[in-house]
């Protein structure tokens, strides 16, 4: 058994990044960057109006004053009007500020009278001009090499006139979940089978990464159906087993690995839930045997194969989200794993849910964060912990 360190280096040492690829925004959230990108044009691009209204000088724009109207600025052409003390220019919203005018009375603030308007308010300098470059420098740094595209990240990247990105590669995953006892959901169940909630959880896991799945099946533990299912799950870039890991009679996995050549790297871990985690490689498929417990096969998924993905599709930061919450109660580690507990985050507290066993799903589905507590640790109700999340 190796400790969940050590296992997660050698996993990371062994995966490696996918060829990058440009794809247009619109296939980008989620991607990692493959460059870092600087803005190569300022935000705003040029001084513009943050209202409709007058652009006008401030000095001559008392409350009171009455100004001459020269003209219209309308949004989307610069007519490259001049106005001087005394003048004011019909602006909108986005229009280029003309030269001469040093702020924006808004309309709300003028009485239009013919060709003049009276300002109603005290002017200052600045007023409602948005100013070229306030938001983001032309050189400024906007993407870091390994970030995860968002979706604001893609609004900024198209307001610089990006049609694409290049990011990191695509991942893509087979699942195959085993057991005798598991049924597809859809199909009906007979006394002592359970439904595969394994599979539908792990196909949502691989997409949250932002990898694809490629194929999930269904295996019995059956050495011929397993080897075949094997062999067509390691054409993918990572193979995702579950069940079948441990040491019972009915646990194929490993022999069936081996006797098709795969190297296997790790098996059992020290981290509770998920002991009987396998790793190794097969035809250059990374492949990972998670137990078939489903609180089990989620910790040791987060844990293992989560940084494997996100280094496969380039990302710089590998770890899973991380927040600080005040513990609601006294909790110890007697055993020797660490042990990942499932909680929820709410207002700014951890609070333990559902029952800390490797089966209770129900427990799981209502938890939004992990706690992970060392061998030999106490925590006391009260304390700030820092979890870990991934919603
Ligand atoms: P195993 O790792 O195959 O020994 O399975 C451990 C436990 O997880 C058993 O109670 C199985 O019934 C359960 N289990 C195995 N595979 C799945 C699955 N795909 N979905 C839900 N539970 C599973
Ligand atoms: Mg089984």
């Amino acid at each position: 058994m190796i400790s969940e360190e050590e296992a997660r280096n050698r996993i990371l040492e062994a995966v490696s990044p996918t060829p990058e690829r440009t794809v247009p925004l619109s296939g980008a959230l989620g991607c990692f960057s493959a460059r870092s990108v600087v803005a190569g044009l300022s935000l705003p691009a040029f001084d513009n109006s943050a209202m409709d209204g007058y652009a006008i000088v401030a000095s001559s724009s008392k409350k009171g004053a009455r100004l001459q109207v020269i003209g219209e600025q309308p949004a989307g052409v610069d007519r490259q009007l001049r106005i001087s003390p005394g003048d004011a220019v019909r602006i909108f919203t986005g229009a280029p500020i003309p030269a001469g005018a040093d702020a924006v009375v808004m309309q709300e603030d003028a009485t239009r009278e013919g060709g003049e308007i009276v300002v109603n308010v005290d002017v200052h300098p600045g007023e409602f001009i948005r100013r070229r470059g306030c938001d983001l420098a032309e050189g400024q740094k906007i993407l870091g090499r390994g970030e995860r595209i968002r979706t604001t990240t893609i609004a900024l990247l198209a307001s610089q006139g990006f049609a694409d990105v290049t990011v990191g590669g695509q991942v893509n995953a087979a699942i195959v979940s085993t057991g005798d006892e598991v049924v597809t959901p859809g199909s009906k169940l007979d006394q002592g089978q359970i439904y595969d909630s394994n599979s539908a959880l792990l196909q949502a896991l691989v997409q949250h990464c932002g990898a694809s799945v490629k194929s999930a099946e269904h295996c019995p533990d059956h050495r011929e159906r397993l080897i075949q299912a094997i062999q067509r799950g390691i054409k993918s870039h990572i193979l995702v087993i579950t069940g079948g890991v441990s040491v019972g009679e009915h646990d194929l996995v490993q022999a069936v690995l081996r006797a098709l050549g795969a190297k296997i790297d790790i098996w059992r871990v020290a981290i509770k839930p998920g002991k009987p985690f396998l790793f190794g490689e097969a035809s250059g498929c990374a492949v990972f045997g998670l137990p078939g417990n489903p609180v089990s096969a989620f910790v040791t998924f987060l844990q293992f194969v989560h940084p494997a993905i996100l280094k496969m599709m380039g990302a710089n930061n590998l770890n899973l989200p991380k927040a600080s919450a005040r513990l609601t109660a006294d909790l110890a580690n007697e055993g020797d794993r660490p042990h990942y507990v499932r909680g929820r985050i709410e207002n700014g507290t951890f609070v333990p849910v559902g029952r800390q066993e490797s089966h209770a799903l129900f427990g799981l589905s209502q938890s939004n964060a992990l706690l992970r507590i060392a061998v030999g640790e106490s925590l006391r109700a009260g304390e700030i912990v820092d979890v870990q999340t991934w919603d």
